[in-house]
Order: C-alpha cells, then sequence, then structure tokens
C-alpha cells in the first residue's frame, strides 16, 4: 500500500512491538496520557476534523463529546473491525501490518471518553488476523501499554478480541452491539443511540478500525498537520480499496478530493488489456453505481453525494466492458437477501423478491413491466426499511436500471422474442 498518514506501513515486521516503537510507536499514547486532558484530546479530534471511514462520515470528535462525562454505568470503546462490505479491503490490511496502531488508537479514544473497557468485534473470516491482534495486544500489556495504572497515569485499560460469526448486519453498529452482548445480531431502534446507550446500557463508541488508526498521527503532529490533506469538509487521507480489471488493484491511502480518474488512471495503471470501462461502485457495493462519465469526480464525502453516489467505506469496485450489469446486480442483490436480518418486512421479503425478478430477468425470462417492478419494490425498500441495510440493497439495482436501463431491456426483448438464456446470450 502507498502511505502518506500510515506512513511506513510496509515496514518489515511492524506488528512486532519494537519495530512499531522503533518507528515511533506509541509516543501518542505517552504524550496523551502525561499532558493531554481528555476534554483537550475530543477538542483536538474535533479540529482535525476526522470522519467517520466506516461509510457514515460521521464526525468523529462529536461522536465521542456526546459520551456522558459521568455516568452510572461503565462507558466503553467498541472497534468495528467487522469488515464485510464487498469491495472493501482496507481494514483488513491495516490491522494485518499495523496492529499496535489500531491498539493505540483504542487507548486514546478509552482515555478520551474515560473507558476502561474496550472491545474488537473482528469479523469471524479474519481469524488469522484475530491472531495478529491478540499477539500484539499481550505485547502491550506486557509493555503496560494496556491494564492496570498505564505507565502510573492510574489510568486502567482492559481490550478483549472478539469474533463475530459471519453476519454482515453486524457491522451495523447496534447489531454488532446485540452480538456482543451474546444475543442474535439485529439492529436496535435508535435513539438511544450508542452514545448514551449502548454495550451493556452503558455509554459506548462505535469506531471503525481506519477511522481510529488515524488518531495517533492526529495526537502526534496535530490536527492541521492532518487538515493539510483532503477538503475542507473532508479533510485529511482515506484509503481506496480498488478492485476489478485494472492493471494494479489494491489498497490506495490519498487525499480526499482525489479525482477517480486519477486514481483509476493514474494510481492503478488503467484497464486490464482488452477490458474497456464500464461502471464503478465509488463507495463499497451499498452505494450507487455510476457510468464512465463519472471519472472527473473528486472522491470526498461532498462531491460524490453531489453526483448521486457516496464515499461509503471507499470500496472502489470497477466493472468493464466485459460484465454484465444485470449479472452484477442480481449478484449483489443475491448478498443483500441472504444477509438481510429479517427483523423487518421491507427488506426481509423486498430483497427476497428484487433477487426473483433480477433472476428471470438474467435467465432471459424477464417480462415487461419487470423493471418498474424493480424500481417500485427500491421504492418499498428505501426509507422504509429499520436500518441501512434495506437502502443499501435498493440503491445498486435502482442506480443500475438508471444507468444501464439498454441492457436490461434488451435482455428483457429477447425473452419476449423466445430467446433460451442461451441463445440470448450473456456478456
Ligand atoms: Fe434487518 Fe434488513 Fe430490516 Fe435492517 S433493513 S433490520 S437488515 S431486515
Amino acid at each position: 500500500m502507498n502511505d502518506i498518514v500510515f506512513k511506513g506501513i510496509d515496514t518489515p515486521n511492524l506488528r512486532q512491538l519494537a519495530v512499531y516503537e522503533a518507528n515511533g510507536g506509541y509516543a501518542a499514547v505517552r504524550k496523551a496520557l502525561k499532558d493531554i486532558k481528555p476534554d483537550e484530546l475530543i477538542e483536538m479530534v474535533k479540529q482535525s476534523g476526522l470522519r467517520g471511514r466506516g461509510g457514515a462520515g460521521f464526525p468523529t470528535g462529536m461522536k465521542w463529546s456526546f459520551v456522558p462525562k459521568v455516568s452510572a454505568e461503565p462507558k466503553y470503546v467498541v472497534v468495528n473491525a467487522d469488515e464485510s462490505e464487498p469491495g472493501t479491503f482496507k481494514d483488513r490490511e491495516l490491522m494485518e501490518k499495523n496492529p499496535h496502531q489500531l491498539l493505540e488508537g483504542i487507548i486514546l479514544a478509552a482515555w478520551a471518553i474515560g473507558s476502561h473497557k474496550s472491545f474488537i468485534y473482528i469479523r469471524g473470516e479474519f481469524a488469522h488476523i484475530a491472531k495478529i491482534l491478540e499477539a500484539a495486544a499481550l505485547e502491550a500489556e506486557a509493555r503496560g501499554y494496556l491494564g492496570k495504572n498505564i505507565f502510573g497515569s492510574g489510568f486502567d485499560l482492559d481490550l478483549v478480541i472478539h469474533r463475530g460469526a459471519g453476519a454482515y448486519i453486524c457491522g451495523e453498529e447496534t447489531a454488532l452491539l446485540d452480538s456482543l452482548e451474546g444475543f442474535r445480531g439485529q439492529p436496535r431502534l435508535k435513539p438511544p443511540f450508542p452514545a448514551v446507550k449502548g454495550l451493556y446500557g452503558g455509554p459506548t463508541i462505535v469506531n471503525n478500525v481506519e477511522t481510529l488508526s488515524f488518531v495517533p498521527f492526529i495526537v502526534n503532529e496535530g490536527p492541521a498537520a492532518f487538515r493539510k490533506f483532503g477538503t475542507e469538509k473532508s479533510p485529511g487521507t482515506k484509503i481506496f480499496s480498488v478492485s476489478g480489471p485494472v492493471k494494479k488493484p489494491g489498497n490506495y491511502e490519498l487525499p480526499l478530493g482525489t479525482p477517480l480518474r486519477k486514481l483509476l488512471e493514474e494510481i492503478c495503471g488503467g484497464m486490464l488489456g482488452g477490458h474497456e470501462l464500464l461502471a464503478v461502485i465509488p463507495g463499497g457495493s451499498s452505494v450507487p453505481v455510476w457510468n464512465k462519465d463519472y471519472l472527473d469526480v473528486p472522491l470526498d464525502f461532498e462531491s460524490v453525494a453531489a453526483k448521486g453516489s457516496l464515499l461509503g467505506s471507499g470500496g472502489v469496485i470497477v466493472m468493464s466492458s466485459k460484465t454484465s450489469m444485470v449479472a452484477a446486480t442480481l449478484n449483489l442483490t443475491r448478498f443483500y437477501r441472504h444477509e438481510s436480518c429479517g427483523k423487518c418486512t421491507p427488506c426481509r421479503e423486498g430483497t427476497y423478491w428484487m433477487e426473483k425478478v433480477l433472476g428471470r430477468i438474467h435467465r432471459g425470462l424477464g417480462m415487461p413491466g419487470d423493471l418498474e417492478l424493480l424500481l417500485d419494490l427500491c421504492s418499498t425498500l428505501e426509507g422504509r426499511s429499520f436500518c441501512a441495510l434495506g437502502d443499501a440493497a435498493a440503491m445498486p439495482v435502482r442506480s443500475s436500471i438508471l444507468m444501464f436501463r439498454d441492457e436490461y431491456e434488451a435482455r428483457i426483448r429477447e425473452a419476449a422474442g423466445g430467446k433460451t438464456p442461451e441463445t440470448a446470450g450473456s456478456r
């Protein structure tokens, strides 16, 4: 991965504590516990303009400031490491290569809100990364960065690493908390928000891995150094995970506001031979798809939203002229139908029916009116589902019909002409 804020991420053996320390690791924790009061730390993070990198982009310092100063219940820091968004694989690399940076971010967040218990909720399939984190936490504890009376400051912090069981919905923060408590992972009604009443009823902040990994830099270098990158409203850098038929797919840390064209053509080296760009999903699978007319959009929260999509998790999924958009959309819809937790009717039933209708179009059995039916189903999910998964399932469907309607209509016409899927062909 290239690096800016996450400097030196490819340093050999960085996951070892001694190597991390030799590269300036834990300096931010030492500095904060000695010289920075919790309120000052929250203010620093606010001034940096850091926004959540998990998808929603909520200001991190503001989220921390919602936690009550005094609470009868224990306060918690929970790391959302349940990275399951299709096309997104940045937190995985951060944790694999630099687990102590995340631990440092957790300690700083805990210091800021006055928490003595923290959890990393890690995607179940990341078993090997859970082991890396456990080894790092043991090393950190042995060195005095975790546990009782950290550096004689009187501050205690325990860390629990908890593996999920493979449900995408547990990336939704309240479903994650239910799962952590041992219940079936389903979203909770909000309010109350977790900052007021979260894990075990205590005030809780839930932050993404990438978000917390930025905090040591902000403490070491100051909020202004972070704001040197990015735009006024979307400061800092972001890791973009690029997948699809480009010459150099992978994770790239770039200033927010970098144009999509620069990312794909310069940094990723353009399309692979024989492939022509057809479509891009700019923020993980849960956001509207673009056609190739959007290459000059700057990749920051505001610019992407102004052009009808969302920056989301920064998972940039590239599709080429060899991709069938009907097949790709069906594939995504199948995913959401499978991952729908079933709590609310619009999503539970809507994703099922969207998969059915898309499936028959794909198989060459589509009927006149199917596109209207699909758009109607999208309207049933959008804004009417209990959590964001309902919208996430509808957005790829609506946007792909909007952008690539010709392909859908051609497929339905072929069906009306009596062709079988085989004779109709598939791109
Ligand atoms: Fe569950 Fe889907 Fe409803 Fe969210 S929108 S609560 S995932 S059924």
